[in-house]
């Protein structure tokens, strides 16, 4: 007799009955190696690794971001500084950067920390760029990247 149900085996633990695959990585994984999330044990640490790290880019973004507020307000001359403009731009480049990976990956956690941070630089851009008279050039530069 040939058995015509084929079991695979979890490729996680290597040792219970694979009932489904991780989303993530594609390998068979048991009722025991899934999570809450639909990937394995180890997709869901990595994710979480990556979450954490990602939280601590967005603490550096969020104390920049109060040391670019800060000269902003401090005088006229830092606000017309070229600068601080660079400054502002590239952390909003990095912080769109994150809201895409957030968003493929799902990192929850990620993305709520970085739509308040982009709500706060967005704010500190039109100001930086408004005194400096680029204002225009951003939005326009910002509605080809918007287009999807
Ligand atoms: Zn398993
Ligand atoms: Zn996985």
């Amino acid at each position: 007799m040939v058995s015509h149900k084929k079991e695979v085996l979890c490729e996680v633990c290597r040792k219970n009955i694979a009932v489904t695959i991780c989303i993530r990585c594609r390998r068979y994984v048991c009722s025991e190696c899934i999570t809450e999330l639909w990937i394995c044990k180890d997709c869901y640490r990595y994710k979480k690794t990556i979450e954490s790290d990602r939280i601590r880019i967005c603490n550096y973004i969020d104390k920049m971001a109060t040391v670019c507020e800060e000269k902003a307000k401090q005088s006229k001359v830092c606000l017309q500084c070229v600068v601080l403009r660079e400054m502002v731009l590239s952390l909003y480049k990095m912080l769109r950067d994150l809201i895409n990976e957030a968003n493929i990956e799902y990192y929850e956690r990620v993305l709520d920390r970085l739509e308040v941070l982009r709500d706060r630089l967005k704010q500190l851009l039109i100001k930086v760029l408004v005194a400096q008279g680029g204002l225009r050039i951003y939005l326009e530069e910002e509605k080809e990247e918007y287009i999807t």
